[in-house]
């Protein structure tokens, strides 16, 4: 299937409702406001490289004022509502969220480049689910940790006080929600920084916090580049980090937070296996592995970005792959059709292709889609390498876009050595007809996540987080309300 031309967009979602300010102010204190720094920076449409807006560049000033209003907000009003009264506000941001479900997942498109398909069915329709699961515990934690001598009524968790929290621009809603939720669902208050290059649904979602009357300073939204990150982070008010990233920015704010008390959570970087066994279901083994890979242009830290297939079936399964590989359609994010949509920025794109020329260099045999790509804006074929091994840079490293790294196996323990042979542990998937093997591989696998004849499936409700160089502590469920919480 050839017909991916941006011209001949077979469905292209309108985008003339959507109000989009020329510029945009940081919002602290329930307002925006001008950037002590009078600085603002181009966002733009990375699939046609056009801007959308200016958005203001926070200096150190403005960090300053921001983690101030979300101290004050903390000390004079939030830690001392009724958490029935915070669970209120919470399940509005959720319900004013859905109301605009389709503003945001059109921006979402616009700035992110992700086919609108995913950004309506999956990110905006999941973050306001984080905001109604978490709205729902805010009330239920004060007597959920008894003591653990007497098993009688414990104290009362406490809150932390502000939390300092930075996201990357992979899912830049659903990293927002999964940050704010929890942290205001235990009585913190939050200043939160979302990736230079996808700002726009976090100011949105501060033009939202203002309609829904949640109490000034409780959230802060500031924009701007990594010294703006790492001004949040070491400012001396903030008590609890939250960081979505690199694995190398992670361990940058880990050093610089090294002696001050500050909670910290980290989840960064992956390389998941994705594991094919001779009994799994082919063709739903060959969905799962174009989801695992292709979803979201692969710009998934859980990304199942290295597949290994179990010998005997490995050639039937590649057959099949490369095929499966011809009817995808990349192109216009704003077709409904479309699958794999723009490489978020010129730079990650200079990235993966980078490691395309390395994978041709360290000999893997490289199948690209023979599908057309638009020629304006940031787009990439989806790529297999076969012959792939574990000394490769491209099975070790991760790529973060529609690049599959193929190996294959013949015994479970070998699989089992291989996938955990790397510094991630992030996720995996497991594709097999035999629920003994998926337990058996569950406890070895060395991954946060292990989904089994399924992949990139989330819910509010399961924790999420990594092993090893993919960070620490864990997000959603009961679980991800733990470093918000002193008990
Ligand atoms: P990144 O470069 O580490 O940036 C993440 C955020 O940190 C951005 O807001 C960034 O601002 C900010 N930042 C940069 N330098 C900083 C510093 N020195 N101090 C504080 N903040 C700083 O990561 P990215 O390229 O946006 O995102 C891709 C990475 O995120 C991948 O490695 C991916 O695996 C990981 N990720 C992990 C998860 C997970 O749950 N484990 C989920 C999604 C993504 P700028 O935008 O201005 O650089
Ligand atoms: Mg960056």
């Amino acid at each position: 299937m050839e017909t991916t031309d941006w011209k001949y967009a077979a469905a292209p979602e309108s985008t003339d409702h959507i109000k989009l300010k020329n510029r945009y102010d940081l919002f602290i204190n329930g307002e925006f406001v001008k950037p002590n720094s009078k600085k603002y920076f181009a966002t733009i449409n990375p699939a046609t490289e056009e801007k959308l807006a200016d958005v203001a560049d926070a200096n150190e000033k403005d960090v300053d004022l921001a983690v101030n209003a979300a101290k004050n907000a903390y000390d004079k009003v939030w830690k001392k509502m009724p958490a029935k009264e915070r669970a209120k506000y919470i399940f509005r941001i959720a319900r004013l969220m859905q109301e605009r479900a389709r503003e945001f997942s059109v921006i979402e498109t616009m700035n992110g480049g992700k086919p609108i398909r995913e950004s309506r069915d999956i990110d905006v329709p999941l973050a306001a689910n984080h905001f109604f699961y978490y709205a729902g515990w805010a009330d239920k934690l004060d007597y959920a940790f008894p003591n653990l001598s007497t098993g009688k009524a414990g104290k009362k968790p406490e809150s932390l006080g502000v939390a300092g929290q930075i996201i990357p621009w992979n899912f830049p809603l659903l990293m927002a929600a999964w940050k704010i939720a929890p942290a205001l669902a235990t009585g913190n208050t939050v200043v939160l920084k979302p990736a230079e290059t996808t700002p726009l649904t976090a100011l949105k979602l501060a033009e939202l916090i203002q309609e829904s009357g949640l109490p000034d300073g409780v959230v802060n939204i500031i924009t701007g580049f990594g010294k703006t990150g790492a001004a949040l982070v070491n400012h001396p008010k903030v008590s609890k980090v939250a960081f979505t990233g690199s694995t190398d920015v992670g361990k940058l704010i880990q050093k610089s937070l090294a002696g001050t008390n500050k909670k910290i959570t980290l989840e960064l970087g992956g390389k998941a296996a994705n594991i094919v066994f001779d009994d799994a279901p082919i063709d739903q083994a060959v969905e799962g592995i174009v989801n695992g890979i292709f979803f979201n242009q692969g710009h998934v830290c859980c990304a199942g970005s290295r597949l290994f297939v179990q010998e005997n079936v490995a050639d039937i399964v590649i057959a099949k792959l490369k095929q499966r590989l011809e009817t995808l359609i990349v192109g216009n994010p704003l077709d409904k059709n479309t699958d794999i949509g723009a490489i978020n920025s010129k730079e990650q794109l200079d990235k993966i292709n980078s490691y395309i020329k390395i994978g041709i260099d360290e000999g893997a045999e490289i199948y690209q889609s023979k599908c057309s790509v638009p020629t304006k804006g940031f787009f990439c074929k989806p790529t297999l390498f076969l012959h792939t091994s574990q000394s490769h840079r491209i099975v070790q490293e991760e790529i973060f876009g529609p690049v599959l790294a193929i190996q294959t196996f013949r015994t479970i323990e070998e699989v089992i050595e291989k996938a955990n042979n790397i510094p991630y542990g992030l996720s995996a998937g497991v594709w097999t007809d035999k629920g003994s093997k998926i337990f058996n591989l569950t406890t070895k696998l060395r991954a946060g996540v292990v989904w089994a004849n399924t992949y990139n499936k989330f819910d509010p409700a399961s924790p999420f987080g990594g092993y090893k160089e993919s960070g620490f502590g864990r997000e959603g469920g009961l679980h991800g309300l733990m470093p918000y919480l002193n008990l």
